[in-house]
Parts: structure tokens; C-alpha cells; sequence
């Protein structure tokens, strides 16, 4: 019997730490109860098979009252609850049985676990508010040592990226090739007595690649990659930025061959001298140093440093001075080749259905950075998963783009006074776009709200649109009132609705550079552009108005004209094809999206009839 109980014990014991970890995890979601086990025989029970010999061991717990009985036919033990520690019956019994029967002082098999759980669960809670307690002593005492500046830079030994993984920007990538072999093989170059540039700008909107680009050229010569942010040079206190700036060389220095890659250097290589009140102190002292680093490190030391930025125009004239940052490279947004181009290197790794044709979403998606489009077929994939398909299919991709461009889909309006007014503004827009000669193809027009707007008319722009004629900048203002115009004519003058802000908004922003900028008024081609950037705050405040009253109200009388004249012939679209508004309101309001070509077809089928019903008529 004594053999019983420890085989007992020692399998509670070498169980016990997986155990702990068990009731860990289980408890913060269940919280075992000390369930009894549904096996549980009853008193009667248990006298009862121990008189018909059906009991091969028997187990008696002193401190649960409890014992703990395995049948011969079964592996699992019973848990039996006895009314009292010296059942005189029961031992009786088994004595009489010949019983093999020892005693547990084990509590039960789950309660120590449940113990342990619990202090565990505390220890770790006690731990967290230590934790948090450093931290907030941490940060108060950041103030006292700013002057040791803790690094902030990072630094990658390997980023792992390579040409292969930038797609599109292939000028760039030529150019930068040459960084590359500067980085691996200098003695070229110096062999020569060629000087080794120290500083590449790259200069791009947000998300055309510009990091990914300074990694792939680390990745490529297998060089450390140090990186830091223009925006964490600039702190609370003077110096912090300019030690920042010492240590980063410092560290890179040791670590040389390297790059140092600076993002959004604007944040410190504004103009000086043009902050509010005398200039920015820290800020200057940050360039100032970086500067100095710059001219500091020999030529041919193996640094190279690549910046970037969205904002060439406003850096400070001495960051671009030869010896500095001399090489520049401009990088845009992708257009229709890059784009496809992009689409295929993110399209790698996900799984996408054959009849997918990049090609499309390529065409679909102009004004796209890279970083959207990496984001777009993520989107895409998202919506795959959700929806439990296994291949991304074009709904996936074309609901993407619906978000990436509008935001979140809603859910649409039940049939109500207000839904039929936003149908026929859509329709406003929709008609107009296809019937104006000039506009480019309509999409889809549809009542499913997203983001902030309540129903959306979208087109395909079906090429790059580098250059736009007049008239097609007129047949956009014009396409862009149809909504406005459709409530008027249909609902009247005074039930016309905010819906149409908007638009409004994006009427002005066309038909002010037409006058202004694109020489497109009677005022002639004069450039009126009309204020100019100074450079007097920082280069993003001060706006200072270049031309005269006289000029500003003859601009003013030029765009009003404009709009006008647009807005006329939008209403008078619309006027003309009431019946056929009419019509095809009840098919947008039954079916909420019709897309370009149904459109385009269920005119064309109306237009056809129109004549048979007047005659019948
Ligand atoms: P930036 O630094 O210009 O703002 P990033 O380099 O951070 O842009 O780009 C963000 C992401 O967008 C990248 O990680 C990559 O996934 C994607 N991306 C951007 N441009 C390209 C490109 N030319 N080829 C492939 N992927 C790109
Ligand atoms: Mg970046
Ligand atoms: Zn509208």
C-alpha cells in the first residue's frame, strides 16, 4: 500500500509545473471551479462494488474527506465523498476484501494548482506595477541627464532587402547602384582619385519607397543599416538633438562601411533663421551639428548618408551644398508600368486567383504610392480571409480600392425620402459624366455609403492624365455640379441639401487654377498664382498675397463665371433627360450599385425606345 500512494504522488508532482502553467492560462479566461467529477460514485455505490469485488485500489483522502477509487475495469480513478474520517464500515470492508488500500495527503489534484495559479497570478500582477513604476521614474529622470542623450537611432546589421524587393523606380535605381559599389568596392573609385559623394537626397512624396530604397541599397552592399528620424533630433531641450547627431556618427564611425539613413529631414534642415521670434534654437543647433558631422568624417571613410524628404524647397541652402548632400534623386509616384510593377512584387508572397489581372488594378488605381498599393492588396487579402475563400478574387481587390480611396464601407439607407434625394443627386453626377462629351468613363455609381459620404460616383480615369484640355477640366466642373443640379430640378431650389459641400469644395479647386495658374480665363495666360509661400515661418505659414485687390475681385469674377456657366449646363443635362433620371432612379434605389457599363448600356437601350413610346403616345 505504500508503493499505492506514492505512484500517486509522484505523478501529481512530475505533472505539477505543466499543470501550474494550465490553470494559469485557463484561469484568466474560466476560473476552474472545484467541479466534482461527473465519474463520482456514491457511498452506497462504492460498499456496493466493493462487496462484489469490483474495486482493484482505493485511496483514502483524510483532508477532503474523500477517497479516491479505481475500478478494475477502468483507468480513470472515482472521487467518493465519505461522511467521516474513520468510516469503521468501510475499512472493515476492505480488510474483509483484502483490499489494497493507502492513505493520500495529497489535498486533491486540482486545489494545489489552484493555489499555485492564484499566487502566480499575483506575483505577476505585482511584477507589471513594478514595471510600471521604473518606467515613470524613468521618464522624470530623462529630464535630469538629457545632456548623455540616450540613442535613438536604430541600427540593423542585415536589413535583408535587396533591388529585387523595390519595384518601379528603376532611374532611381540605376543611380543608387553606383552608391552601392562606393559602399563595396571604394577602391574603385579612389583609384582612380575620384572623391566618394557623402550625402544622397531622396526626395518624394510619402510612400513611394524612399526607406525601402536606402535599405535595399544596405541590403545590397551587405552594410549595417543606421537610421534615424528627423523628427526625434527635435526635443524639449536644447543639445539633446545636436548629441543625437554626435552619437549617431560616433556609433556609425565604428560600424564603417555603413549607411546612415535620415527620413524627414525637414524636421531639422529647415531654412534657419526663419522660425517665429529669431529662429529655432535647437533646431539649429541639431543642423549645425550634423553639418559639421557632415564635413567632419574624411571622404572615402566608407559613410554614406541618405536622407530623405517631401520637401526639397524648404532645406536649408547649406545641407545642399556640394560635399553635403550634392546627390539628389527625385522619386513620384508610380505611374502605370511602376505600378504594375509594384503590384507583382507584393503580389509574391499572396495567394491570388489566376483570372485576377494585375493589369487592371494598375489601371484602377492612379495617384497610388507604392506603400498604397502594398496596402491595397493587404486589404485584399484581409477581405479573403474574412470572407473564408482561399484565393483573392477581383471583388476582394475592387472592394481594396473602394476603401482604400473612400474609407469604410456603411450600411445603406432603407428606402426613405432622403435616400431617394441622394439617388438622384448621384445620378446627377452620373449622367452628366456620360453624357458630356470629354469626361472620362463612369465606374459605378452607388448608394452604399463610405466614409463620410452617403452615396459615391466613381470613374475610371483611363489613362495617365499628365496633360487636360480645357474642356475636359470644364466637363469634370460640370460632371461634379450634376448632383447639386439634379436636387434642384428635381426637388426644387429650396430643398437643396449640404450634400453637396463636396463638391462645391472641389468645383473651386479646379476652376481656381484654370484662372490663376493655367491661363485658361479672359484674364489671359498671366501666371496670378494667388499667394506665395515665404519661407518667412518655417515655409508653411506665411502666405503673403502677391497681387492687388483689383486683380484678387477680377479672379474672383473670372471663377464665379466659370462655375456658372457649368452649373448651367449641368441643369440643363439634366432637365433635358428627366424622364430618363426618372427611370433609372428606381433601378439605383432597388439595386444600390450600377456599374459603368450597365449604365452606360441602360441608356443607351432607353434612348432606343424613347421614340416608340412617343409615337404610341
Ligand atoms: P517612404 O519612405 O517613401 O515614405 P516606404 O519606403 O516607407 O516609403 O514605403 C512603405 C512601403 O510601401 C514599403 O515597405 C513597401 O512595402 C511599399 N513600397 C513603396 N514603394 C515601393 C516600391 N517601389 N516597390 C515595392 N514596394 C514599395
Ligand atoms: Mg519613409
Ligand atoms: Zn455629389
Amino acid at each position: 500500500m505504500k508503493s499505492l500512494s506514492k505512484k500517486v504522488a509522484n505523478k501529481t508532482s512530475s505533472n505539477q509545473w505543466i499543470l501550474v502553467w494550465c490553470a494559469v492560462v485557463l484561469q484568466s479566461f474560466v476560473f476552474l471551479p472545484a467541479k466534482a467529477n461527473e465519474q463520482n460514485l456514491s457511498y452506497s455505490q462504492l460498499i456496493e462494488k466493493i462487496k462484489t469485488e469490483q474495486v482493484s485500489e482505493i485511496l483514502l483522502d483524510p483532508i477532503t474527506n474523500r477517497a479516491i477509487v479505481t475500478l478494475n475495469n477502468e483507468k480513470q480513478p472515482r472521487e467518493v465523498y465519505l461522511f467521516q474520517q474513520n468510516n469503521s464500515e468501510l475499512i472493515s470492508l476492505m480488510r474483509q476484501k483484502n483490499l489494497d488500500f493507502g492513505v493520500s495527503s495529497s489535498v486533491s489534484d486540482v486545489e494545489p494548482v489552484r493555489v499555485m495559479g492564484n499566487i502566480f497570478l499575483l506575483l505577476l500582477f505585482l511584477g507589471a506595477l513594478v514595471m510600471l513604476f521604473r518606467r515613470a521614474a524613468n521618464a522624470s529622470g530623462q529630464a535630469m541627464n538629457f545632456g548623455k542623450s540616450r540613442a535613438r537611432f536604430h541600427m540593423e546589421a542585415k536589413t535583408g532587402i535587396t533591388f529585387q524587393d523595390v519595384a518601379g523606380i528603376e532611374e532611381a535605381k540605376e543611380e543608387l547602384q553606383e552608391v552601392v559599389t562606393f559602399l563595396k568596392q571604394p577602391e574603385k573609385f579612389t583609384s582612380v582619385g575620384a572623391k566618394i559623394p557623402r550625402g544622397v537626397l531622396l526626395v518624394g512624396p510619402p510612400g513611394t519607397g524612399k526607406t525601402l530604397m536606402a535599405k535595399a541599397i544596405a541590403g545590397e552592399a551587405g552594410v549595417p543599416f543606421f537610421s534615424i528620424s528627423g523628427s526625434e533630433f527635435v526635443e524639449m531641450f536644447v543639445g539633446v538633438g545636436a548629441s543625437r547627431v554626435r552619437d549617431l556618427f560616433k556609433k556609425a564611425k565604428e560600424n564603417a562601411p555603413c549607411l546612415i539613413f535620415i527620413d524627414e529631414i525637414d524636421a531639422v534642415g529647415r531654412q534657419r533663421g526663419t522660425g517665429i521670434g529669431g529662429g529655432n534654437d535647437e533646431r539649429e543647433q541639431t543642423l549645425n551639428q550634423l553639418l559639421t558631422e557632415m564635413d567632419g568624417f574624411e571622404r572615402n571613410t566608407g559613410i554614406i548618408v541618405i536622407a530623405a524628404t517631401n520637401r526639397m524647397d524648404v532645406l536649408d541652402t547649406a545641407l545642399l551644398r556640394p560635399g553635403r548632400f550634392d546627390r539628389r534623386i527625385t522619386i513620384d509616384n508610380p505611374d502605370f508600368k511602376e505600378r504594375l510593377a509594384i503590384l507583382e512584387v507584393h503580389a509574391q508572397n499572396k495567394k491570388i486567383a489566376p483570372e485576377v489581372s494585375l493589369e487592371a488594378i494598375a489601371r484602377r488605381t492612379p495617384g497610388f504610392s507604392g506603400a498604397d498599393l502594398a496596402n491595397l492588396l493587404n486589404e485584399a487579402a484581409i477581405f479573403t480571409g474574412r470572407r473564408r475563400k482561399l484565393e483573392i478574387t477581383m471583388t476582394e481587390i475592387n472592394d481594396a480600392v473602394d476603401r482604400v480611396i473612400a474609407g469604410m464601407e456603411g450600411t445603406p439607407l432603407v428606402d426613405s425620402k432622403s435616400k431617394r434625394l441622394i439617388a438622384y443627386h448621384e445620378l446627377g453626377h452620373a449622367i452628366v459624366a456620360t453624357l458630356m462629351p470629354g469626361h472620362y468613363p463612369l465606374e459605378k455609381v452607388t448608394l452604399i455609403p463610405r466614409g463620410q459620404a452617403k452615396g459615391l460616383t466613381w470613374y475610371t480615369p483611363d489613362e495617365e492624365m499628365y496633360l487636360m484640355s480645357r474642356s475636359q477640366l470644364l466637363a469634370q466642373i460640370t460632371s461634379t455640379l450634376g448632383g447639386r443640379a439634379a436636387e434642384e430640378v428635381i426637388f426644387g431650389e429650396d430643398e437643396v441639401t449640404t450634400g453637396a459641400a463636396q463638391d462645391i469644395q472641389q468645383v473651386t479647386s479646379i476652376a481656381g487654377p484654370m484662372v490663376t495658374q493655367f491661363g485658361m480665363s479672359d484674364l489671359g495666360p498671366i501666371f496670378l498664382e494667388e499667394s506665395k509661400e515665404t519661407v518667412f515661418l518655417g515655409g508653411d505659414w506665411g502666405k503673403r498675397s502677391e497681387h492687388s485687390e483689383e486683380i484678387a475681385s477680377r479672379i474672383d469674377v473670372q471663377v464665379r463665371s466659370i462655375v456658372k456657366n457649368c452649373y448651367k449646363s449641368a441643369k440643363q443635362i439634366i432637365t433635358e433627360n428627366r424622364d430618363l433620371i426618372d427611370y433609372l432612379v428606381d433601378i439605383l434605389i432597388e439595386k444600390e450599385t450600377i456599374a459603368g457599363d450597365e449604365f452606360r448600356r441602360l441608356i443607351a437601350e432607353y434612348q432606343e425606345n424613347k421614340p416608340k413610346i412617343l409615337t404610341l403616345g
